[in-house]
């Protein structure tokens, strides 16, 4: 693809055209309607535009004696500039300003967690969850994000404020981040095990109700009905938790 740029002359019109061919295989890969946004879901996956990586592509063409380093700060910072002059203009995309403003693939595509949940996480950051204007099951004619998140009262469960930033629940999402590997020191492993273990499966519960509150008639399989999160929560268990593995065991016991 970069090759194919880096030796077209592009007009603004190819520009575009090769845009929409790159959201048409990104709807695929997320099963989306015709019109269905790309941008949440790009933003999630890091992947940059079409207009963007011609830019790169021209970038590398000026530095190409340069250090792959410096290439790399450059494209980042290319890239950082026009996220931050997205989210910066006077009406910036809603659920776009919902996600973290950095260039890093979500950690909700990355950490272990069932694909229920994964699911539940991404549509809610994407817009589908609730998808459309549908009714809640308190009676009010659209079950939107910001009813859903004083209906469920979902600041007070994840004992954020109120007014936490972007949104409570994107607030605690954003900061899965913090969590993209296990901590190395005890003490910080320890912090974030125990604030997650608390975070954590309130984040099931709820992504589940919005999910019931969505489809009504739908009956949820025992596996699409878990709150507990273990997936996450063993992943983060400090080692010295963690039970020592049976084979492993049973030869110190054999050689003891
Ligand atoms: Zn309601």
């Amino acid at each position: 693809m970069e090759y194919g740029l880096s030796i077209s002359q592009l007009l603004v019109s190819h520009s575009k055209a090769i845009e929409k061919a790159q959201d048409i295989c990104l709807r695929v890969t997320f099963h989306g309607k015709a019109t269905a946004s790309t941008q949440v879901y790009k933003h999630m996956a890091a992947l940059p535009h079409m207009h963007e990586r011609i830019a790169i592509v021209s970038v590398i063409d000026w530095l190409d004696s340069s250090p792959y380093n410096q290439i790399k700060e450059v494209i980042s910072r290319l890239r950082q500039h026009n996220l931050i002059m997205t989210l910066t203009q006077p009406a910036p995309p809603v659920l776009l300003s919902a996600c973290r403003p950095h260039l890093r693939v979500d950690p909700i595509f990355l950490l272990p967690m069932d694909n229920w949940l994964r699911s539940r996480l991404c549509r809610w950051r994407m817009g589908w969850l609730p998808a459309r204007p549908s009714p809640c099951r308190c009676g009010h004619p659209h079950a939107s994000q910001n009813h859903l998140l004083s209906y469920l009262s979902i600041a007070d469960r994840l004992k954020v404020p109120l007014d936490a930033k972007p949104k409570p629940l994107d607030y605690v999402l954003n900061q899965l981040l913090a969590i993209k590997r296990p901590p190395s020191s005890a003490a910080q492993h320890n912090r974030v095990y125990f604030r997650w273990a608390s975070w954590w499966s309130q984040i099931c519960s709820i992504m589940l109700e919005i999910d019931s509150i969505y489809q009504p008639d739908e009956e949820f399989s025992l596996a699409a009905s878990d709150t507990q999160g273990m997936a996450l929560l063993e992943w983060l268990l400090p080692i010295y938790f963690k039970p020592v593995a049976p084979a492993i065991r049973s030869t110190l016991y054999d050689y003891l």
